[in-house]
């Protein structure tokens, strides 16, 4: 199951704690001006991680010098666009990288906080000589750092068949998702400061790959290789130099 759609990303189930830990981090994930008292919205706040901090990289399992240098190397990508420095180190990470499960996943940007230490924060199960290495471990940096998953953003609007949508994912032999899950993964929306901010982009590496088989109409969005002109755009907005 190394596809990115079958990637997963994990926010808190404790809301309260998640906000009360995103607002510690970077009070301007409130995401308010201070100007109305309006009594704030729990699902509306982001989770990025304070601006121009140091954010430290872990390796959990000790993956072979050359796997740790793709990873590095592939997460760096994001450095040009973002005020915030990688350092990459064995132990006691903000964010936990494990290689020796078999998926793709990450917590989104602050809610990595909460996790144990000794647990990861980011699953990267992809092999290096898998076809889409790169773009996998770009991906889950990008939940890392507080992006959504673009196939959410509210102007996304995907023609989903979404009868076939649900039966392609629950008979899938691997990792199936149940209706919930799929509800959750593909059909919700988000509300935070990246809608806010920016246009809904096709081309996002944030996007999943949307098969023409599951859409009504001729639309699909193919694997996304290269963070997109938006999410340089997005990034540069959350993490301004
Ligand atoms: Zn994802």
């Amino acid at each position: 199951m190394h596809q990115l759609t079958d990637c997963q990303l994990i926010q808190s189930p404790d809301d309260q704690a998640a906000y009360t830990s995103a607002i510690n981090e970077n009070p301007a994930n409130a995401g308010t001006t201070g100007r109305t008292r309006r009594k704030r919205s729990l699902f509306n706040y982001s989770k990025l991680w304070a601006n121009g901090r140091t954010l430290k990289i872990a390796f959990l399992d000790n993956p072979p010098a050359a796997h740790k240098q793709k990873i590095i190397a592939a997460a760096s990508q994001w450095l040009p666009y973002i005020n915030l420095k990688f350092v990459f180190v064995d132990d006691e990470g903000d964010i936990r990288i494990a290689t020796g499960n078999n998926d793709n996943s990450s917590m989104l940007g602050t809610d990595a906080l909460l996790i144990h230490p000794d647990h990861p924060t980011m699953n990267l199960g992809v092999p290096p000589d898998h076809a889409d290495f790169d773009v996998i471990v770009i991906h889950e940096f990008g939940h890392a750092l507080g992006a959504m998953h673009e196939h959410q953003h509210p102007q996304a609007n995907i023609p989903w068949d979404k009868p076939k949508v649900y039966a392609f994912y629950q008979n899938r032999e691997m990792n199936p998702l149940s209706k919930t899950q799929v509800d959750r993964n593909l059909f919700a929306t988000f509300d935070t400061l990246s809608a806010v901010h920016t246009a809904y982009d096709r081309k996002s590496v944030m996007h999943h790959p949307v098969p023409n088989s599951l859409t009504l109409g001729d639309w699909e969005v193919p694997i996304n290789r290269r963070i997109s002109k938006k999410d340089k755009r997005l990034m540069r907005l959350l993490y301004p130099k």
